[in-house]
């Protein structure tokens, strides 16, 4: 738990969210500011900063994180039609937030590539 860190205190319930799952390794919430009908960020509850701090012993909980992201897309009903998951990482990959987040987006036929 980083106090200043605004996903932490997600987690921990301190600012409040729109969660749509959560267990004792993930939690997955509605991003503030949707840009697809479904945009859902899915993020372990312990604080990694980004993908590129990710370690070897991180592989448990990715895993753990990539299946509950599954079970989001599905209960959304996204697994017919399809979805996009996406992690900015670091400068130039947008990253604004730095605690590591996949974004879940669907709802909606997506454009590649990305800006
Ligand atoms: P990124 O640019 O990949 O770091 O994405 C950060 C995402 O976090 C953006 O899509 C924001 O809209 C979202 N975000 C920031 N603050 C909040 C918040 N308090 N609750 C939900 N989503 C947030
Ligand atoms: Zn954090």
């Amino acid at each position: 738990m980083e106090k200043d860190c605004i996903f932490c205190r997600i987690v921990s319930g301190e600012i409040p969210s729109e969660k749509v799952y959560e267990d004792g390794t993930v939690t997955a919430f509605k991003d503030i500011n949707p840009v697809a009908p479904v945009h859902i960020l899915v993020i372990p509850n312990r604080h990694i900063p980004s993908l590129a701090h990710v370690q070897e012993s991180d592989r448990e909980l990715l895993g753990h994180l990539l299946v509950a992201l599954t079970k989001v897309a599905t209960s959304q009903g996204l697994d017919q039609r399809g979805y996009r998951v996406v992690v900015n990482t670091g400068q130039d990959g947008g990253q604004a937030v730095g605690h590591i987040h996949f974004h879940l987006l669907g709802g909606r036929s997506m454009a590649w590539p990305p800006g």
